[in-house]
């Protein structure tokens, strides 16, 4: 998600006004950043209770720019929520690969048909086939007997 806030800033960042001769200006530009981040990182994580994207990052960072350039900045930010919002919108729901297909557990059953259960993410198999990832790997600690 990454690609959409600093999408943002590094249109903004140039716009930030310079205050007080220029003091402060660096961290004025690294608060817009956060702002930016932790938008699109809310958006990513809790988008059907942030009704207003767009306008809340705009109202949180708006104080930094030169007022003429507002409009501008609004416009920027909205381009690039409404890209990460559809982006959000195209991804598989969750328990599903890249095309959209449910993933199944990769172990086998007894019977010797596939899985059907859903795999935990770190390692593909259903929480019951656990113990065939754990001999995957060499690595992992042998487990008690
Ligand atoms: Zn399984």
């Amino acid at each position: 998600m990454y690609q959409f806030s600093r999408g943002i800033y590094r249109e903004l960042a140039p716009l930030v006004e310079r205050r007080n001769g220029g003091r402060g200006y660096l961290e004025d530009q690294l608060r817009v950043l956060d702002a930016c981040e932790s938008a699109i990182r809310r958006l990513a994580s809790d988008r059907q209770y942030f009704a207003k994207p767009a306008r809340s990052l705009f109202s949180d960072v708006r104080s930094f720019f030169p007022v003429a350039r507002q409009h501008h900045v609004y416009r920027v930010i909205e381009h690039y929520v409404t890209l990460a919002d559809e982006f959000l919108a195209a991804l598989p729901p969750a328990g599903c690969d890249a095309d959209g297909n449910p993933v199944q557990c990769r172990a086998m059953t007894r019977k010797g048909t596939p899985c059907q259960r859903t795999p935990l993410s770190r390692n593909g198999y259903c929480p019951s086939h656990q113990h065939l990832a754990e001999t995957e790997h060499e690595e992992a600690p042998a487990l008690a007997a």
